[in-house]
C-alpha cells in the first residue's frame, strides 16, 4: 500500500507557496491522480483497508500523526495537544454495490463496485486540505484542527459515523463540518442551509399472507394481490393527504411483488418502501398512520399483514450559526451570487447526522451539474466525480478552518478574560 501512495507524495520545502490557492493548484495534478486511484479501487462500507493506507500514508508525509478509527477509518489532527479551540472536518470514504458503465480509463477494477456517489472526490478534498493546512501549520490562529476520514456512509453498511463518535473521535471537538458534492445542482454554486437539510430515514417491509387459488374462483380466496393493490393507493396517500402545503415528509412504495401467471391467484405478497421526513415528531406520526393503514386494509380484505420497519439515519441538522459560516467561506471563495439555500432540504439521507447531532455543524452541497447537459446524478452508472470541483472544495474547507480558529479563539479569550 505505502509504495503506491508514494507516488503521489510531495516535498514540503522554502519553495514551497504560502496562500492557500498557490498551494493547492500546485497540488492539483497529484491530487486528480490520486483521486483517479482511489476510483480504480473502490472499497465497499468497512472494507476501505487500501484506501485507508493511502491516506493515513498521505497523512504521515504531512507531519500528521493519523490513526485508525471505527476499523478502516482514519482521524487526524493538525495540531494535536495545542491549546485553543478544535474544529473537526470530514470526508467519507466508501463506494456502492454498482457496477460501473464508464469507459473511463480509471474505471473500477472492481465488478460491481464503484465510486458512483463521488466519495473519492470526497476523500481527495480532504486530503488536499491536510496538505494546505499542514503547509500553514505555524500561522494559523491557535486550536487544532481534526480531520476525519470516515467508513461506511452508503446504505444497509452505513452508519460509520455513529461509529466513529461511539470511538470518541468528536472529543473535544467543537464543530464539525462536511460536504457533499451534488450533480442536481448547477457546477459552481455552493447551497446550504440552517436546520434540517437532509431527512431521517425509515425503510419498510409489508408481507400479506392470503389463500391462493385458481382464477376463476375468487370467492373461495383470501387474494394478497388486490389486498396489496388497495395498499399502494392508500400508503401513497398517507403524506399526500395527511401533512398538508407544508410538507416536510415523504412516502414512497418502492416494490410490489405478487404473482406470477396468468390462472392463478397468489397466496403472499410482498411490499417495500421508505419513509423520509425533516422533522422527528412528523416522522412518528406517519409511522404510526403506516401501521394503522396496514392493519386496516389487510382487514378490509381478509388477510394477513406483516410490517417490519427498519430505521435509517436521523435528520441532518444544521446549525444556524456554522450554516452562516459555510455561507460565508464559500461566499469568499467563489462569489456571494454561487451561494444560497436553494432547493434545501433534500429527503436524503446522510450518516453525517450523528457527527452534527453530537456537536454543531454544518453540512453543504457542492453543485457539480454541467450547463446544458444532463449530468448523471450520485448512484446513477455513469455517474463520476468532477475533478474540477476538488480545489474551490478544498479552499472552502482550509477558509472555515481558519475563519473558526480565529472566531472561537477570540471568543474564548472574550470569555476567559
Ligand atoms: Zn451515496
Ligand atoms: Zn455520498
Amino acid at each position: 500500500m505505502r509504495p503506491v501512495a508514494r507516488r503521489f507524495s510531495f516535498r514540503q520545502d522554502a519553495a514551497m507557496p504560502d496562500t492557500v490557492a498557490d498551494i493547492l493548484h500546485d497540488l492539483e495534478p497529484r491530487l486528480r491522480a490520486l483521486r483517479h486511484d482511489l476510483h480504480r479501487h473502490p472499497e465497499l462500507g468497512f472494507e476501505e483497508q487500501r484506501t485507508q493506507g493511502i491516506v493515513t500514508a498521505f497523512l504521515e508525509e504531512l507531519g500528521y500523526a493519523p490513526r485508525a478509527c471505527a476499523g478502516t477509518g482514519v482521524v487526524a489532527d493538525l495540531r494535536p495537544g495545542v491549546a485553543g479551540p478544535a474544529i473537526a472536518l470530514r470526508a467519507d470514504m466508501d463506494a456502492l454495490p454498482i457496477h460501473e458503465e464508464t469507459d473511463l480509463p480509471y474505471r473500477s477494477i472492481h465488478d460491481g463496485v464503484a465510486h458512483k456517489c463521488g466519495h473519492d472526490g470526497h476523500t481527495t478534498v480532504m486530503l488536499g486540505v491536510a496538505a494546505a493546512l499542514a503547509a500553514r501549520r505555524d500561522s494559523l490562529p491557535p486550536g487544532n484542527v481534526r480531520l476525519l476520514f470516515q467508513p461506511a456512509e452508503e446504505g444497509v453498511r452505513g452508519g460509520g459515523a455513529r461509529v466513529m463518535v461511539e470511538e470518541g473521535a468528536l472529543e473535544g471537538i467543537a464543530e464539525v463540518y462536511g460536504h457533499h458534492n451534488w450533480p442536481n445542482f448547477p457546477k459552481g454554486e455552493v447551497r446550504v442551509a440552517a436546520g434540517p437539510v437532509m431527512a431521517q430515514e425509515a425503510t419498510f417491509r409489508i408481507t400479506l399472507e392470503g389463500w391462493g387459488g385458481h382464477a376463476s374462483q375468487p370467492q373461495v380466496t383470501r387474494d394478497p394481490l388486490t389486498a396489496g393493490a388497495h395498499m399502494v393507493t392508500a400508503l401513497n396517500s398517507i403524506a399526500a393527504r395527511g401533512i398538508g402545503h407544508h410538507g416536510g415528509a415523504v412516502l414512497s412504495v418502492t416494490s410490489f411483488q405478487c404473482g406470477t401467471t396468468r390462472n392463478v391467484i397468489p397466496g403472499r405478497g410482498v411490499l417495500l418502501g421508505t419513509v423520509r421526513a425533516l422533522d422527528a415528531a412528523l416522522g412518528e406520526r406517519i409511522l404510526a398512520r403506516l401501521e394503522q393503514v396496514v392493519a386496516g386494509v389487510a382487514a378490509a380484505h381478509a388477510v394477513e399483514a406483516h410490517l417490519e420497519v427498519g430505521r435509517g439515519f436521523p435528520i441532518l441538522p444544521n446549525d444556524p450559526g456554522c450554516a452562516e459560516v459555510v455561507h460565508e467561506a464559500a461566499a469568499e471563495i467563489l462569489g456571494a451570487e454561487r451561494v444560497s439555500a436553494a432547493g434545501l432540504p433534500l429527503a436524503a439521507s446522510e450518516d453525517f447526522s450523528y457527527f452534527a447531532q453530537a456537536v454543531p455543524g454544518a453540512y453543504f452541497f457542492v453543485g457539480a451539474g454541467r450547463e446544458g447537459e444532463e449530468t448523471p446524478g450520485c448512484h446513477h452508472p455513469d455517474f463520476d466525480y468532477d475533478d474540477a470541483l476538488i480545489v474551490p472544495t478544498a479552499r472552502i474547507f482550509v477558509r472555515i478552518a481558519e475563519d473558526r480558529l480565529r472566531a472561537l479563539g477570540a471568543a474564548g479569550a472574550r470569555e476567559t478574560s
